[in-house]
């Protein structure tokens, strides 16, 4: 490749922190609340206007879709986000599970709100775009920004970015599987114009879809006792569109699931693009990916429009800002979330929080249906090699069925809890982060109402 090199230049300091959080999706939100709450000098860098991450910029709303009578929940900020959202209306029904989903653009406020309680100080539309480092120390980070470019000192930095920007930037080692490996990436989009009560009366009486019924572009191994249960999902009727000739026969990345519906006909967070093969860690892959993605929603809506009673008169209402990334870098950490430890109800001495038995990606779909939890080690936090550095996020240290499981919101909530809390204790404490002390990370933890155990 052509290369030539950038010239030196004087850049300013525009912030001073203790603990500097990078990316305000579910984990990174998580992270700098749970710091700034525990009294230390919180700033929080994200690249686009709104905090949220995917629930907010893709619009994927159920938060907490998994939840089940009988399975045994997680504690701590996440909770909190649920609660919020329902005090100020931005809830309804999920449609396979007891709990709401959360309205991305409610959340966007429920954010601001939140973090302005905490006392965290955000900067928004400001990208990360490298790393101040002393030998394996991180110092800090670049952004840029419509201010220019300038550099933020922090005493310990989370990386939430979901695709460990700032521990790839830094020299961390990080794995990341092929890109025709990886879990596909989805143009999210939202329908006006539906009849909803027609809709429902078909899916009762006609469509009675369960999760046997995934196969196309999601084939899933379940344990069985998910196969009978109701999923709102749809495949059959795309097949027929392209072999009938409504849509080309190359959509082929078309099935998916729906959601909730307004009181006013819009049916949203419609998950029925599914595409393989792209980097979202190369913009050239990502603005292939968009295009795509977005003329295979239209195709979607097409055959929608054609054999779904009460989809007849929907149109497209809107994407999600962007489209979402399920996979891409994972770091290398001093501990690595097994597959095993997942599936069975691992427990660890340096537990941050739980989480429940619930995979879903990868091929495999498990609900948390039994009261299975696995405890999460702060270790798969603590990235190899780099000092005052953690990570947050689906970007954390796990296998690949792991993965599946931690990269959920909740979950990603209860790792970023665990970050920024670490961080302000490793301030507070005056060590680096791998050697903060555990049982008062535990402690203060507890007392921010997270379950260890
Ligand atoms: C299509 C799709 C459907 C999904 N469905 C569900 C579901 O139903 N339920 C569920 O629980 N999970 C679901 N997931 C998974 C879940 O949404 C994500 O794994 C989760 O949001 C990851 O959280 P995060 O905080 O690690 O990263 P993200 O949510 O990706 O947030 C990262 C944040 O960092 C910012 N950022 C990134 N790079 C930089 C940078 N260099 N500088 C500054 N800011 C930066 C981003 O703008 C973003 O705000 C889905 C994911 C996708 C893509």
């Amino acid at each position: 490749m052509k290369t030539l090199i950038e010239p030196k230049k004087e850049i300013p300091v525009i912030a001073e922190t203790e603990v500097l959080v990078v990316g305000g999706g579910p984990s990174g939100l998580t992270a700098a609340i749970a710091a700034a709450r525990t009294g230390v000098k919180t700033l929080l860098v994200e690249r686009y206007g709104c905090l949220g991450g995917v629930l907010t910029q893709v619009g994927v709303e159920s938060f907490a879709w998994y939840r089940h009578r009988g399975t045994v929940d997680c504690e701590g900020i996440g909770r909190e986000y649920e609660l919020r959202a329902q005090q100020l209306g931005f809830t309804r029904p999920e449609p396979q599970s007891i709990s709401q989903v959360i309205d991305s653009e409610g959340f966007k406020v429920v954010a601001d709100k939140m973090i302005v309680e905490a006392g965290v100080t955000p900067l928004y539309h400001s990208w990360v775009v490298d790393v101040i480092k002393q030998g394996d120390d991180l110092l800090g980070v670049i952004v840029e920004s419509k201010s220019g470019r300038g550099a933020i000192l922090a005493q310990c930095v989370v990386d939430c970015t979901g695709d460990a920007d700032v521990a790839a930037k830094a020299g961390a080692p990080y794995r990341q599987r092929a890109k025709d490996q990886r879990m596909g990436v989805t143009v999210m989009f939202n329908c006006s114009g539906v009849d909803v009560k027609k809709f429902q009366t078909f899916v009762r009486e006609e469509l009675k879809p369960t999760y046997a019924d995934w196969g196309k572009n999601w084939t899933i191994k379940t344990s069985g006792k998910e196969d009978n249960m109701f999923s709102p999902y749809m495949e059959e009727i795309f097949t027929r569109a392209q072999q009938e000739g409504v849509i080309p026969g190359d959509a082929s990345a078309i099935a998916g699931t729906w959601s909730s519906f307004t009181d006013s006909g819009e049916a949203m967070q419609l998950n029925m693009v599914y595409a393989f093969g792209y980097d979202c860690t190369n913009a050239w892959d990502l603005t292939q990916a968009e295009i795509a993605g977005r003329q295979q929603a239209l195709w979607a809506i097409d055959a929608l429009r054609h054999y779904v009673p009460g989809f007849e008169k929907a149109r497209l209402r809107n994407f999600g800002m962007t489209l979402g990334t399920r996979e891409s870098r994972l770091i290398e950490g001093e501990v690595c979330v097994t597959d095993e430890h997942v599936l069975q109800q691992g427990r660890c001495e340096d537990s941050i929080g739980i989480f429940p038995e619930f995979i879903d990606g990868s091929g495999y779909l498990i609900l948390p249906t039994t009261g299975h939890y696995f405890q999460i080690p702060y270790r798969c936090l603590v990235p190899k090699k780099i000092d005052n550095l953690l990570v947050a996020g689906r970007c954390v240290s796990a296998s690949v069925i792991a993965h599946t499981s931690m990269r959920n919101m909740m979950c990603c909530s209860v790792t970023g809890q665990g970050a920024g809390t670490a961080a302000a204790e490793s301030v507070r404490q005056g060590v680096k982060v791998r050697d903060v002390d555990i049982k008062a990370l535990q402690e203060t933890l507890r007392q921010q109402g997270a379950r260890i155990h």
